[in-house]
C-alpha cells in the first residue's frame, strides 16, 4: 500500500493546498480519486474537503477523507460546520472523524441552504464558528488519551505529556462577510475565533492582491497572530463569476469580468481565469503571504495550470 501512495516527496518553497467537495453521486467517486492522486503528487501542504452545512455531506465527505488519509501522504482537512447542528448533532460528527484518524479540521459556520440567504438562516445550538472550534477543541481533548513518561534520576515518578495537537482553521473575510455591519467586525469574528483556539485562516476569494494584504495588516495591527492563507479561486467563466459574486456580495471585478465577457470560448475563458488567479497568486506571496490555498472544484488540471503559471511548482516534463 505505501509504495502506491502519492505525494508528499516534493518541498515547495511556498507551500500551497487545495480544497475538493465531496462527489454528488457514488459514480463520480473514481474520477474524483485520479484528481486526488495528481493533485497528491504536487506535493500540497493539505487537501481540504468541504462540508454541507447542516451535515448533508457527511458520509461522503468522510469518505473522501479517508481516501486521502489511506491513498496520500497529504494530510486531509476536513471541513465542519455548526449552522442548523445541536451540540450533541455537532459533537457526533467530530467524534465521528476523529475515530477516523482525522486531527486537523476548518471550522466554518456554514452556508445557507440553497436558495436561501443569511436572514433565512435557522442556527442551533451553535451560533458562530468560534463556539465550533471551541467545541472540537473540548471534543479532541476528552478523546486523546494523555501519555506519561518516566522522570529520569526519580524511580517510579511519571510526568504527563500533552498528546496529539489538533489543527483548526477557520474562515477569513478579506473584503468582509456579507453580514458585517463595519470592516472591522471581520477582524473581531477572526480575534474571536484565534482566542477560541484556531490555529491558522484562509481566506474567503478575492479579486485584487490588495485586498488580501490590506486585510493582513489591519488583522496583524488588531493583534491576530495565526497565519492568514489566501484563499484563490480560478474563475474560469462569466457563469462562475456571477455565481460567486451573489456568494460573497463583492463588487463585480469589472476588468476581469469583461475578459472572460469576451473570451471566444470555454478554453479561452479558462485561460483568463486560469491567468487571473496565478497573477493573484504570485502578487500575495511577493506580498508577503507565506503559502496558497486553492478552490479545486475537482479539476486538477486548472489549479496545478495556477501554480506553474504563478510559478509556484516546476513547469511540466514532457
Ligand atoms: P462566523 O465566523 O461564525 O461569522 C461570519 C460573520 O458573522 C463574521 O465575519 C462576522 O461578520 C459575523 N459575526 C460572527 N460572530 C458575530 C458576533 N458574535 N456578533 C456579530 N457578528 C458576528 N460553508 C459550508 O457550508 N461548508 C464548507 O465546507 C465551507 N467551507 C468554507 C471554507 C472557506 C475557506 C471559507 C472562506 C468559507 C467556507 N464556507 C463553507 C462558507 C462559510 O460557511 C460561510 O462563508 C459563512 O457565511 C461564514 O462562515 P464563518 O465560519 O466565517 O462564520
Amino acid at each position: 500500500m505505501a509504495a502506491a501512495r502519492a505525494g508528499g516527496e516534493a518541498s515547495p518553497q511556498v507551500p500551497f493546498s487545495f480544497e475538493i467537495y465531496p462527489p454528488r453521486t457514488l459514480a463520480q467517486l473514481p474520477a474524483l480519486h485520479e484528481t486526488i492522486r495528481v493533485l497528491a503528487e504536487a506535493g500540497p501542504r493539505f487537501i481540504s474537503v468541504t462540508f454541507g452545512a447542516g451535515g448533508s455531506t457527511t458520509d461522503r465527505s468522510l469518505a473522501v477523507l479517508t481516501h486521502i488519509l489511506r491513498e496520500t501522504r497529504v494530510p486531509p482537512v476536513a471541513h465542519v460546520t455548526c449552522v442548523g447542528s445541536s451540540y450533541a448533532e455537532a459533537t457526533t460528527v467530530i467524534r465521528h472523524f476523529l475515530d477516523a484518524g482525522i486531527t486537523r479540521f476548518l471550522a466554518v459556520r456554514g452556508d445557507p441552504p440553497l436558495g436561501l440567504g443569511e436572514d433565512d438562516i435557522v442556527f442551533g445550538d451553535l451560533e458562530s464558528a468560534a463556539q465550533l472550534v471551541q467545541l472540537i477543541g473540548r471534543v479532541h481533548a476528552e478523546l486523546s488519551t494523555y501519555r506519561e513518561r518516566e522522570m529520569p534520576g526519580v524511580p517510579g515518578a511519571v510526568r504527563v505529556i500533552d498528546g496529539e495537537r489538533v489543527d483548526i482553521a477557520v474562515a477569513a473575510f478579506p473584503n468582509g462577510h456579507p453580514r458585517s455591519r463595519h470592516r472591522y467586525e471581520d477582524i473581531d469574528a477572526l480575534l474571536a475565533k484565534q482566542a477560541a483556539g484556531a490555529t491558522s485562516a484562509i481566506t474567503q476569494l478575492f479579486f485584487h492582491a490588495d485586498e488580501y494584504l490590506d486585510f493582513v495588516a489591519r488583522a496583524r495591527a488588531a493583534g491576530v497572530v495565526i497565519p492568514i492563507v489566501p484563499g484563490i479561486m480560478p474563475i474560469t467563466s462569466p457563469g462562475r463569476l456571477r455565481r460567486v459574486l451573489e456568494l460573497t456580495g463583492d463588487a463585480r471585478p469589472d476588468s476581469l469580468a469583461a475578459a472572460l465577457e469576451s473570451a471566444p470560448d470555454a478554453a479561452a475563458q479558462r485561460e483568463v481565469g486560469l491567468a487571473h488567479a496565478a497573477a493573484l497568486a504570485r502578487a500575495v506571496v511577493a506580498g508577503g503571504a507565506e503559502g496558497v490555498h486553492l478552490y479545486a472544484f475537482n479539476n486538477h488540471e486548472t489549479v496545478l495550470g495556477v501554480l506553474r503559471t504563478a510559478g509556484l511548482i516546476p513547469e511540466r516534463r514532457s
